[in-house]
């Protein structure tokens, strides 16, 4: 039996290890089967060019719990290792590792801060305070090894007696770990990391991976049910996906997965159902937010890439140049997909669109590339249910929707029943009216404007019906510019100068004489403000903005304007501002009282 000391400097290396290599402790089982399966698949690999003779027998890989004894066993048949070998692998090459690790993270509080150092079996200490190895190299003629720590630098290494190829890990759990010796939790742990690992994995008598999961098959391989039957083993209890995305990458990076778009998200809900990140099958996480944008989110699935580091922190993981690249991919994948199914079947396209305008408007804002991608299937949808791209619909209103400086006026509802009376007069005029009723439209609209030139869009509220001119029907204003100044200053002086903006028009003589509209910008921001972000919270404490337009050419205009004594002048004013805050429900209290008064008296 030899005995010895290991050259580490650090006296208090586990505890160090304890504290830091993972936030998480229950990592211990991942690390020890990723182990285990890495020992099998390597004598796969050996046997299949050979190297190794007769029958490989049952590879399974077993786990096992003995709660009176307080220790957990990871068994495998792989490739074992000969004392030489523990020497090397383990106490050389780990204890190395664990001392750059410690001599980095000595005085880090960063409990995120994972490390890859080769430390995955030293991550047993975080929950044993002994831990045991017993191996037996396939190697001809090996002879079994024996290797125990108790959790400081001492380590015993020296002969074994397993006599048959493969490696025990026995682990003593600690007085503060001993959750881990319930079934329930290793059921659940194993559950979580290792239920599409390569190598079957045995607990309690059942095997409890899917060895060969479909993420992993050819497409040419597998029919839809694969897939909605994959997508429920994910997933349960949920409405089947509108459709799904395999991908499968070899160069220049390895990617694999099956990418699902879920039914009808009208929320953003990041935080159920994600998709879960795989390493060569090992379940990294499924906290993705932090590394792919959030528009990915609402898609779900499994991404599986050996080029996702395994053990490293989630800032790291955001700056890793693999990341980004299959971010990107996922994108583009996600994007040409969508552009297929639209060319294949529009009228399919359009029923599905309601579940996915979240995603593509999303995408659109937050992504330059699928914003450039997205014009081919991007879709916006009138109040008649007829569905345009975006260019088509440009197209539609660019010749019957234009104001005075020649600008297209796209305009929409958010809700037909409330918005009815302002609906139904440009209804009469012939425009068209969108629907935006997502809460994502504001921004959405916001992007449209900016990339589009020369578009507005306005909620029918915003849109008095006059303000949109066909070409070619601008009037001249029948008032002089003495006249306008005389009419500007007067309804100016009805009018809180904080909320409302007078603008004179001279618009037909049919349109009514002053109308009030909301801003649509102050509208927006305030909504946007509403739905959370911050960046216009201080419009919270200012007065809403309001438009009043004043059609200069309408006959209660011009008699304002004529008439000569200025008491009766104030008094008309002041009643065409009333009738106007009236038509828009916004005369209360003293005001609206003195209105009726007034109103009286002239009759
Ligand atoms: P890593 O897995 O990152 O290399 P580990 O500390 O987990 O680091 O393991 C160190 C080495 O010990 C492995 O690379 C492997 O050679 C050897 N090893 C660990 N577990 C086993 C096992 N169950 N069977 C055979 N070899 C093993």
């Amino acid at each position: 039996m030899q005995k010895g000391n290991i050259s580490v400097h650090t006296e208090n290396l586990f505890p160090i290890i304890k504290k830091f290599l993972y936030s998480d402790h229950e990592i211990f089982l991942r690390e020890l089967i990723s182990n285990a399966v890495d020992a099998t698949q390597k004598l796969s690999v050996l046997s299949s060019r050979g190297e190794i003779e007769g029958e490989l027998g049952d590879l399974k890989i077993k786990v096992s719990v003995d709660e009176k004894a307080k220790t957990i066993t990871i068994s495998d048949r792989g490739i074992g290792m000969t004392e030489d070998e523990i020497e090397k692998y383990i106490n050389q090459i780990a204890f190395s590792g664990a001392e750059e690790f410690v001599n980095k993270y000595k005085d880090s509080t960063d409990t995120q801060i994972i490390g890859h150092f080769g430390l995955g079996f030293y991550s047993s200490f975080m929950v044993a305070h002994t831990v045991e190895i017993n191996s037996l190299s396939y190697q001809k003629g090996s002879t079994a090894a024996y290797w125990k720590c108790i959790g400081n630098t001492e380590f015993e290494l020296g002969k074994g007696k397993r006599k048959n190829r493969g490696t025990d890990i026995i682990l003593h759990i600690s007085e503060d770990s001993t959750e881990f010796l319930e079934k329930w939790k290793i059921n659940e742990l194993l559950n979580k990391y290792c239920k599409f690992l390569p190598i079957e994995i045995e607990f309690d008598g059942k095997v409890i991976n899917n060895p060969s999961p479909i993420w992993k098959k050819s497409p040419t391989e597998l029919v839809d049910e694969d897939y909605t039957k994959f997508y429920n083993e994910l997933y349960p209890f949920q409405e089947a996906p509108l459709f799904w995305i395999h991908i499968n990458v070899d160069y220049p990076f390895n990617l694999t997965g099956i990418l699902y778009f879920p039914k009808s998200r009208r929320e953003i809900e990041l935080s159920k159902d994600r998709i879960k990140l795989y390493s060569n099958q090992v379940f990294v996480t499924d906290h993705v937010n932090e590394i792919v944008p959030d528009y990915l989110m609402l898609l779900q699935g499994v991404i599986d890439s050996p080029d996702i580091p395994l053990n490293v922190s989630r800032s790291s993981l955001q700056a890793d140049s693999n990341v980004k690249k299959i971010t990107s991919h996922i994108s583009k994948k996600v994007a040409d997909k969508l552009h297929e199914l639209y060319k294949k079947d529009a009228n399919e396209f359009e029923n599905k669109w309601e579940s996915m305008s979240l995603f593509v408007k999303y995408g659109i804002i937050s992504d330059e590339k699928f914003d450039e991608r997205a014009k081919t299937f991007c879709l916006l949808k009138n109040i008649n249910n007829e569905y345009f791209t975006i260019e088509e619909y440009i197209n539609k209103i660019s010749i019957s929707q234009l104001d005075k400086d020649n600008t297209k006026v796209a305009l929409y509802t958010n809700d037909k029943d409330k918005q009815f009376s302002f609906i139904e007069p440009l209804l009469a005029k012939g425009y068209d009216i969108l629907l935006f009723d997502e809460p994502i439209d504001n921004h959405f609209i916001m992007h449209l404007e900016q990339k589009n030139e020369k578009l507005q869009i306005k909620r029918v509220d915003s849109a008095a019906a006059d303000k949109i001119i066909d070409k070619g029907q601008i009037l001249e204003s029948v008032l002089n510019e003495d006249e306008k100044k005389t009419l500007t200053d007067l309804m100016e002086n009805q009018f809180d100068k904080e909320k409302f903006k007078v603008d004179l028009q001279a618009l037909s003589p049919d349109e009514q004489f002053i109308s009030i509209i909301k801003n649509e910008f102050d509208r927006r921001m305030r909504e946007m403000n509403q739905m959370g972000g911050g960046m216009y919270s201080f419009m919270a404490n200012l007065p809403e903005k309001y438009d009043v337009i004043i059609n200069t050419n309408h006959s209660s205009i011009g008699k304002l304007v004529k008439e000569t004594d200025e008491l009766k002048r104030n008094n008309s004013a002041r009643q065409l501002a009333d009738l106007a805050l009236l038509a828009q429900n916004m005369l209360y209290g003293e005001a609206l009282n003195s209105f009726i008064k007034r109103s009286t008296e002239n009759l």
